[in-house]
């Protein structure tokens, strides 16, 4: 192979750009944060789909529309090397459900709730809240038309984020009618952005007669007024439209989920129809987007299967977890229960069935383990025992083990208070852990 392939031995290899190791310690609040979500979905019951990470790029081409952002720049295609045929690291995972759900009849009878967590890929620039490797949360409600199933999706997406305890991001809310609806306006758009031709730019120009709803999602600052003096979607609901909305809205309000509509939001792809939602906070700059989706009614029938309603959102794992970080909201991973200091390496048979024990019973416990010199001191373990940031340390010191005693240090008090023990009440001592918390 090319030397640019396989570079030279002692060159060191690096990741791809914009794509991450997300390592420890903040991989634990991955970890807790898929523990918060699944258990969220089991409560709304959604079941877990996993698809293929690959899919034939005609999925995303037929899916998403040809004229979005991630079908015109954003998509990793390749050929297979053996036949030839198209294939697409998945930029979303909604058209991907909507394959399998189509392939394996899930909805042959009735609806079917799911949810997904997985990595997406889009070749974008990468800056903060946004990567080329990213991970997505998903739902989506197949087989279901009616509004409450778009606040359902909503208000599990509020719960979360309460779980979360995160309370500055605002649910944004639109229609998009249906394409009967879609089709005046869009007569309508062309004609208002035609008259303004000369304050359109390259790329608005390109979309005027493609997709013309895109460019009241433009952010050129020329373009701003034009935008806003554009007629707006709404003057042209039938009223089965109107009402969808109105019952979206009712449930929302019953629920206390404070929400603002806003007539601009488009949303990138075009599968989309009536309800178009985005939960946005101020608090990450321009990627302020954590979570968003809406109803695509069509999308099912456009990938081959029989007429199915849908709904659902994804969430940016990396923008809610950076969110977690930057409002300070209490975190909800837990950190070690105990670590565990032994004197000599003679006594790890004991020591480690005592540790098993523990395990056994719940409680997370991590040991210090020899080196190539052997134990290293009682103080450099102590040491490490405080950086693991456990709750107790566990010294299973040479004195203590002589009489089968272990020494329990509690590392987080001021007082650093200490109590001597059998090794046969370290179970009872386990448990009254566990219910003390
Ligand atoms: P944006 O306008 O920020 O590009 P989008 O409309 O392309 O977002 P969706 O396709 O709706 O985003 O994806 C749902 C969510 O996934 C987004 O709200 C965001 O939280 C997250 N997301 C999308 N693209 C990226 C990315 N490149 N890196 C990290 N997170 C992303
Ligand atoms: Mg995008």
């Amino acid at each position: 192979m090319d030397e640019k392939v396989v570079p030279r031995k002692a060159e060191r290899l690096v990741g791809v750009k914009g794509m991450n190791d997300i390592l420890p310690p903040e991989s634990a609040q991955w970890e807790s944060l898929e523990q918060i979500v699944r258990a969220l979905m089991r409560r709304h019951g959604y079941e877990n789909i996993r698809t293929p990470i690959v899919e034939p790029t005609a999925l995303f081409v037929r899916g998403l529309g040809e004229v979005t952002d991630i079908v015109e720049k954003e998509m990793y295609s390749f050929e297979d090397r053996l036949n030839g045929e198209a294939l697409t690291l998945r930029p979303e995972n909604t058209a991907g459900v909507v394959r399998a759900v189509v392939e394996h009849s899930l909805l042959y009878n009735g609806g079917k709730r799911l949810y997904y967590m997985g990595p997406m890929f889009r070749h974008e620039r990468p800056q903060r809240g946004r990567y080329r490797q990213f991970q997505q949360i998903g739902a989506e409600a197949l087989g279901f038309g009616g509004p409450e199933v778009d606040a359902e999706v909503m208000l599990m997406a509020h719960a979360l984020w309460a779980e979360l305890g995160l309370t500055d991001i605002e649910l944004q809310l639109n229609t998009l009618g249906q394409p009967e609806e879609r089709k005046l306006h869009r007569a309508a758009l062309i004609a208002h952005f035609e008259s303004h031709v000369d304050v359109l730019d390259e790329e608005a120009k390109r979309r005027l007669h493609l997709n013309p709803l895109r460019l009241l999602d433009s952010k050129n600052p020329a373009m701003q007024t034009v935008v806003e003096s554009a007629p707006r979607l709404l003057e042209f609901l039938g009223e089965q439209s109107k009402a969808h909305l109105d019952q979206v809205c009712a449930i929302l309000k019953a629920n206390g989920v404070a929400y603002r509509i806003n007539p601009r939001l488009v949303r990138g792809m075009d599968y989309y129809n009536l309800t178009v939602f985005e939960f946005v906070t101020t608090r990450l700059g321009s990627q302020g987007t954590v979570c968003a989706g809406g109803r695509y009614d069509y999308l099912v029938e456009q990938v081959g299967g029989k007429p199915a309603p849908a709904v659902g959102w994804a969430m940016g794992v990396e923008r809610v977890l950076e969110l977690i970080k930057e409002s300070g909201a209490k975190s909800a991973i837990a950190a070690l229960d105990a670590y565990a200091i032994v004197g000599d390496a003679k006594d790890f048979p004991r020591v480690m069935l005592c540790l098993q024990q523990l395990r056994a019973l719940g409680i997370s416990v991590q040991m210090q383990s020899t080196g190539a010199e052997g134990m290293a001191s009682l103080k450099s373990q102590f040491k490490k025992a405080d950086a693991s940031g456990a709750r107790y340390a566990l010294v299973f010191g040479k004195d203590e083990m002589v009489n089968d005693h272990v020494t329990i240090k509690d590392l987080r008090n001021s007082e650093q208070t200490q109590q001597l023990l059998p090794l046969q009440d370290l179970n009872r001592w386990a448990k009254g852990l566990q219910s003390a918390t």
